[in-house]
């Protein structure tokens, strides 16, 4: 025994037993307690990642401590295995953020936080093992080709897209399944795999200016390019630079057309935060995070960190640890960049706020304009959301008062927008007896601009060569086996694929129903469209812009500097063409068919046909020359394109706005989205009518259904909020990768009552074996 001690030392108590309270990956929405082991004691902290045995098992899972306290639980509890992180990855702010977003989008706070902190930034050892696979050279195949499932075919074309070796788990990730697939493609002989110890910081580009900033301006700030304002960008700045002088939240929602110099802004405003040694968040679409982009702000800013959606885990990791550490004063990223721990920010600003790709279409379901408008909020700092067709959500946002508007209604140096003409294409005349993709008036204005050393770019928002692969017989339509939707003839492949799962098949020529004639190719797509170029301008450069021709890494860049030297006479291709590009010498923008995604089941198409065109409308006449827009329709008098075409986004929102008032949709009423799948169609059908059935009694229950017109209150008070309940019915594509899918919505003026519902019933339903369910609130893609 030891001795006692003695009286004249001060007696050592032993320290209370602390316990950490840890969320895991899972949709739970409950924390977990553990007893802290002495041995972690002065690691644990909140924020941290730790690892701790967990489900089935007890197996050793990683989870994120969100509380330490020294109040002993009820119960026996276990003990934490490893604390992860040396250094705390997710402050306060990031924590409140990522509580809130479980909060509103319904899953659990684990689940957020595990999509938010960059994998790679998991492990603290100096390398790890990873297993990486690649595609078998051509020549090594196996013969005859063993088939594969939608699933591996998915992973197959990611990896050749890629074009160099990837990441087993991340590939996984990113088709949404687990290694096995993959793991079977390495079966089949069609994908080899191998292992090897990374540097979990390879391939990691240190953000510039090589020390932490510690509040002093970095000394190689380039000085700002001498640009003078015009008035109405001065009296933007003015109203944002007074803001930042004050600090504190504040929305400004810039709105202002292409060319107008809202990026100057930007850039103003981001000097201003880091002279004051803060830090800015810059979101832009991923597809605009182009090099152009992110030289205007290397070459203004110093310390710019760039977050793609292509770095791998390990640079992702390493890019956070550094932007924690305070080497980055700018970080400019997409969607996913929101979430960036920057330690003292002092701005977010996002570009393009209107643009679609910021939702995001997995859990969590997070809409990344609406995080980073909260995080400014906690963050208590200003927020400037940026777009020359701002979505209505802002807009009525502004109008509510909510956001500050910010007109820059001109491009600068007065620059005119360009001239748009609609081409009606019911009176389009036929050539030799046919309709072309190409009418005779857009025929001529190409000519004419080309004639006159002008550039052209044409938009066509389809993809292959026929979209409509049918027998004219008995109307038999190539269908997907996995997908409830039709197949696009792609000519460079030779094969009908599906766009939604990949799936391939030889294109036929008998008709496998009646097998009475022959099946028809119809429908335009952009393969088809370059061939008739290619056929009318047979001296002239043309180039494909899609998915299909611009999946190697650096393609799309080769392309864009090529048209820019003057290479390329004529670009068409998607709507990858419309965005942020700025080149002086096209004089011509064409659009081959604005209809095209104007009659889909979406309360949003209206409002996306006139972003689209806007968008594409601003690539014309950026240059002294100036430039003309030429758009095909069938319906110009339909107000989301004849108000494009006379640059009226105003007026277009408000009536946009009074439809959406009308009909109950989006910003007046907030949505949330239920979807039920399964590979039985039945079981689908019937959980679907459970689930939705429970909804209708919970809204019951409390009072929240609508009440009919006599019962209203009439003494004044105001009538008691409605949830309804609508559905549940097929989703308009009903059978996906095979899964049989069954949707309802909610909807509701009153976004805490929706919640209320949402929470009430999510806590108890439960789908039988066999059959999920995912929750989107604020949906966006049908
Ligand atoms: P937006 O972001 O609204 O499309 P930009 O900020 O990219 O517009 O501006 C378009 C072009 O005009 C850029 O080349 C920019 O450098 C230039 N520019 C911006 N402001 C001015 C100004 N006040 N005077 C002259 N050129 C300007
Ligand atoms: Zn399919």
């Amino acid at each position: 025994t030891p001795p006692a001690p003695q009286s004249d030392l001060p007696v050592l108590e032993a320290p209370p037993a602390i316990f950490a309270d840890i969320v895991f990956d899972r949709p739970l929405d409950h924390a977990y307690t553990y007893a802290v082991p002495d041995t972690l004691r002065d690691r644990i902290g909140v924020g941290k990642r730790v690892e701790a045995p967990f489900g089935q098992g007890n197996k050793g899972t990683i989870g994120y401590c969100i509380r330490v306290s020294d109040a002993a639980p009820a119960r026996q509890v276990k003990d934490l295995t490893r604390v992860l992180d040396d250094e705390v990855m997710l402050d306060d702010h990031l924590l409140k953020l990522t509580r809130w977003m479980a909060d509103y989008y319904l899953c659990g706070w684990g689940q957020v936080l595990h999509a938010v902190v960059p994998a790679g930034a998991r492990e603290n050892a100096g390398t790890k093992a990873v297993t990486f696979v690649e595609p078998i050279p051509k020549d090594q195949l196996p013969n005859p080709l063993p088939s594969v499932t939608p699933k591996q075919k998915q992973a197959l074309d990611r990896l050749k897209k890629e074009g160099r070796p990837m990441e087993l788990n991340q590939l996984a990730r990113i088709v949404g399944s687990g290694p096995s697939p993959i793991n079977g493609l390495v079966g089949k002989g069609l994908v080899r795999k191998y292992s090897e110890r990374v540097d979990r910081f390879a391939g990691e580009e240190p953000a510039e200016g090589d020390q932490p900033a510690d509040g002093a301006a970095p000394e190689d700030a380039k000085p700002a390019a001498g640009l003078v304002l015009n008035a109405d960008q001065q009296r933007a700045w003015d109203t944002i630079n007074a803001a930042l002088g004050v600090g504190g939240y504040h929305a400004f929602l810039l709105h202002g057309v292409t060319g107008s110099g809202k990026t100057e802004i930007y850039l103003r405003a981001i000097e201003e935060v880091v002279k004051q040694g803060k830090e800015a968040i810059v979101l832009v679409p991923e597809i605009s995070l182009t090099p152009q982009t992110i030289q205007r702000f290397k070459g203004r800013c110093s310390g710019v960190a760039v977050l793609h959606s292509h770095l791998t885990d390990a640079e992702r990791g390493g890019y956070w640890r550094r932007i924690a550490a305070g080497y980055a004063q700018v970080v400019v990223g997409a969607r996913s960049a929101v979430f960036a721990p920057t330690r003292k920010l002092g701005l977010i600003v996002i570009d393009e706020e209107h643009e679609n790709s910021f939702k995001q279409e997995s859990t969590p379901r997070y809409h990344g304009r609406d995080v980073a408008v909260m995080r400014a909020r906690l963050a208590d700092v200003p927020i400037v959301l940026g777009s020359a067709t701002p979505s209505l959500e802002s807009w009525h946002n502004a109008e509510k008062g909510a956001y500050t508007v910010l007109d820059l209604p001109s491009r600068v140096e007065n620059r005119p927008l360009p001239l748009v003409k609609l081409v009606d294409l019911r009176h389009e005349p036929k050539t030799r007896g046919k309709h072309f993709a190409i009418g005779p008036t857009l025929d001529t204005a190409i000519r004419n601009a080309l004639k006159a050393g002008g550039q052209v770019m044409l938009l066509l928002n389809r993809r292959g060569y026929s979209t409509h692969v049918h027998c004219p017989a008995c109307g038999h339509v190539a269908q997907c086996q996995h997908c409830d939707l039709s197949l696009t003839f792609h000519r460079t492949k030779a094969a009908l694929v599906c766009h939604y799962c990949g799936w391939e098949t030889l294109p036929l020529v008998q008709c496998p129903a009646c097998g009475q004639s022959a099946i028809r190719y119809q429908g335009l797509g952009t393969e088809k469209l370059q061939s008739e170029i290619e056929e009318k301008f047979p001296d002239r450069v043309v180039q494909r812009m899609d998915s299909d021709t611009m999946s190697k890494p650096g393609s799309h860049q080769r392309v864009l500097d090529a048209f820019r030297d003057g290479l390329i006479h004529i670009l068409l291709g998607t709507q990858m063409i419309a965005k942020g590009l700025d080149f002086p010498n096209v004089t011509l923008v064409g659009v081959i068919n604005a209809d095209v995604g104007l009659h889909l089941p979406d309360f949003r198409a209206a409002e996306r046909t006139f972003q689209i065109l806007a968008q594409v409308a601003g690539r014309a006449g950026r240059g002294d020359k100036g430039g003309t827009v030429m758009v095909q329709t069938f319906t110009p008098e339909h107000p989301c394109i004849s108000l494009a075409g006379k640059h009226d986004f105003v007026k277009f929102a408000a009536l946009e706005l009074g439809h959406r008032r009308q009909h109950g949709y989006p910003p007046y009423h907030r949505l949330a989205r239920l979807i039920v799948r399964s590979e039985k169609e039945d079981a689908a059908a019937k959980f679907a009518d459970q689930l939705a059935g429970a909804f209708r009694e919970a809204v019951h229950r409390a009072g929240r259904a609508a009440r009919p017109a006599p019962l209203l209150p009439t003494d004044g008070t105001p009538p008691a909020p409605v949830v309804r309940v609508l559905g549940p019915a097929e989703c308009p594509v009903f059978k996906l990768n095979d899964y049989y899918r069954f949707h309802f919505q909610l909807q509701s003026e009153n976004s805490g009552q929706l919640h209320e519902v949402l929470r009430e019933v999510l806590a108890v339903a439960k789908p039988p074996y066999g059959v999920e369910f995912q929750v989107d609130v604020d949906p966006y893609s049908m």
